[in-house]
């Protein structure tokens, strides 16, 4: 039998996910439920996170952008604050999914879930993110994402994640027809300096990242990024049109 925990703290659910082997967090239940149906998770301690405000917020400084690892990506697309500061993001978490994974799932569940393959991915690493858990801050860049959901020690929670604010930013999927995930996802920046961030993810290659210096074209990055990614042609095709778009919606405004 597993038992059910509805702690209101953080360190209540920490003590819990700490003193129990066989326990687990679980937020929006979008992908743990599906798994625990199906029995191949052994749990016998469910803890659950949604309680606990401490994993909730999204505020915007000069220069990041902050959001709680338990916020939903409905709220994320819908918020004022992201759609102000960085509406690529609004953008990327409107195309996740359905409603219900949209209402129920949250972001640091994508990420545990599907290190990889989360659209999310794109944007934390293109905007060099840092993770806030709860042993300390983690650069997106240097996290062993291959290791799976196991990135996270036991027992460590996704506090929050901040991410840079660019001067402009343009998120582009292919979407798989049914489940929706990324077949491919880039993220493209513009930083004030003129430079640009490019990351690509997607389902069957490795994630890349990549800095262009002011006035590259971000359309040159093409050839880089499919060696990087290992991308099969189908994919290359795509991506190239992708980066034909990302350079024109990406090009400063002439006043
Ligand atoms: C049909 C379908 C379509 C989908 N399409 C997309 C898509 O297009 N793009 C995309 O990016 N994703 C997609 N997803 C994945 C979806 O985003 C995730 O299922 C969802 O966000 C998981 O979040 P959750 O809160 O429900 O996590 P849960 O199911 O509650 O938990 C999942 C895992 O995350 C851990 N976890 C949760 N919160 C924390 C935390 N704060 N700290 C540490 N660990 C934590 C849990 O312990 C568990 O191991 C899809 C899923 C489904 C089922």
């Amino acid at each position: 039998m597993t038992r059910f925990h509805r702690p209101v703290t953080l360190q209540g659910a920490v003590n819990l996910l700490q003193r129990h082997a066989l326990s687990e967090a679980i937020a929006g239940g979008q992908s743990l439920v599906p798994g625990l149906r199906d029995r191949a998770h052994d749990l016998k301690h469910l803890v659950a996170i949604d309680q606990i405000g401490d994993l909730r917020g999204i505020t915007a400084g000069p220069h990041e952008l902050i959001i709680g690892g338990a916020e939903t990506h409905h709220h994320i697309a819908s918020s004022q604050i992201v759609r102000d500061t960085l509406p690529a993001l609004s953008d990327l978490a409107r195309t996740i999914g359905d409603a219900q994974i949209r209402h129920r799932g949250t972001v640091a569940g994508a990420l545990v879930s599907r290190p990889l393959g989360t659209d999310y991915l794109a944007a934390l690493l293109a905007l060099e993110a840092t993770l806030h858990t709860t042993t300390g801050d983690h650069a997106i860049r240097y996290i062993d994402l291959k290791a799976g959901d196991r990135f996270l020690a036991p027992g460590e929670l996704i506090l929050s994640l901040s991410v840079r604010r660019p001067e402009a930013a343009i998120y582009q999927k292919h979407a798989h027809d049914a489940a929706g995930y990324a077949t491919l996802g880039l993220f493209c920046a513009r930083w004030t300096d003129q430079t640009h961030s490019l990351a690509v993810i997607g389902a069957g290659f490795a994630p890349s990242h990549m800095r262009l210096a002011a006035g590259q074209a971000v359309s040159d990055a093409g050839p880089d990024m499919t060696a990087r990614s290992g991308l099969n042609p189908f994919a290359e095709a795509v991506l190239n049109r992708f980066l034909h778009q990302a350079q024109a919606a990406l090009q400063p405004r002439k006043n």
